[in-house]
């Protein structure tokens, strides 16, 4: 049932890895909601899944407990995610450590943004600034870790100018990050010009692309709060606008989604991860019409 694998050994073999991301459930409620996700999205066997961590370690028990019990119960290959600002070393230190014993093998190391309220990360007094120093820290206590580090193909909104923030990603890969999974986006052209300008700095690690179909005119502008700096093609904008309630939204949002990975197959992506929140449906659609529309079986 265990599978624990390293996500650059899975990435190594050069096929497209499918994965899915989670988030730990608060209520009774969602936690339901969650296995029934899980249950559907199981028989898809992904490449592997991942548990976010809440802003500022707010999640810090449920995401470990989600990610046990992911690992132990259910089998998938697991990323946990960790944010370091606002955090201790020691404290960084005891979460990795939990991991490890419990052969949790791969670490999203993120810097995370600063609890509410709190304008500036200088503010937060913390021990690490940036996720390249979670990715040296990891690097140096838990070397048999395997670590992921964020990209974000429309730009950070922290960031100066895209030269330093593609200098900043350059410092997190050479520090020994295994692959960049992007930040969502609607427009693959954004990704492709990422991957050329990542190319042109020699980062050769693989980049997973991140994609969240719209599924409500709400969670359209809750994306746009929370993925600051991803941007809505024009065409969508005016699809959703048009539309008049939200199965129809859900439409044209699994659609797009589906054009979209098609694309990123076609252009030898070297994998795909859907931001489910917590629910399988859109995801099952846009793997289904894949199937479909390619005429094969993609996962
Ligand atoms: C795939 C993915 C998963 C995520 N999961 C979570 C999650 O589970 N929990 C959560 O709270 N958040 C999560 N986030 C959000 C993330 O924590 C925020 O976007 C955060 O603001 C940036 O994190 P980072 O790791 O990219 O930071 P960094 O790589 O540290 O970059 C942050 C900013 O600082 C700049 N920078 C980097 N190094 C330097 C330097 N040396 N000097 C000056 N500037 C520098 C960068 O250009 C950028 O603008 C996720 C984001 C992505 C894309």
């Amino acid at each position: 049932m265990n599978k624990s694998h390293h996500i650059k050994d899975i990435l190594k073999n050069g096929e497209q890895t499918f994965s899915f991301e989670f988030f730990p459930p608060r209520t009774q409620e969602s936690s339901e909601q969650l296995l029934q996700t899980i249950k559907k999205l199981s028989p898809l066997n992904p490449s592997f899944v991942s548990v976010t961590y809440g802003a500022g370690g707010r999640t810090r028990e449920l995401t470990h407990e989600l990610v046990v019990k992911l690992q132990h119960e259910v089998g998938f290959s697991i990323v946990a995610h960790l944010t370091c600002i606002g955090s201790t070393k020691d404290e960084v230190k005891n979460i990795l450590q939990k991991y490890w014993e419990n052969k949790i093998l791969n670490i999203m190391a993120l810097r995370g943004d600063p609890p509410k309220g709190v304008s500036s990360i200088v503010e937060t007094k913390n021990e690490f600034k940036y996720a390249e120093e979670l990715v040296k820290f990891i690097k140096i206590n838990f070397s048999g870790m395997g670590i992921g580090v964020a990209g974000f193909p429309e730009g950070h909104p922290d960031s100066l100018n895209i030269k330093s923030e593609m200098e900043f990603l350059k410092a997190k890969v050479d520090a020994g990050a295994d692959y960049i999974c992007t930040q969502l986006f609607f427009d693959n052209n954004a990704f492709y010009k990422y991957r050329e300008m990542c190319e042109k700095l020699n980062i050769q690690i693989p980049i997973i692309a991140g994609i969240m179909p719209i599924t409500t005119k709400k969670g359209m502008e809750r994306m746009s709060e929370l993925a600051k700096g991803s941007t809505f093609p024009e065409k969508l904008i005016s699809k959703i606008s048009n539309s008049t309630d939200d199965s129809e939204v859900e439409k044209i949002g699994i659609d797009w989604a589906t054009e979209q990975v098609m694309g990123l197959v076609e252009n030898k992506t070297s994998g795909i991860h859907f931001y489910t929140l917590n629910k399988s449906k859109a995801t099952l659609e846009i793997l289904k019409n894949l199937n479909i529309k390619s005429q094969k079986k993609i996962i």
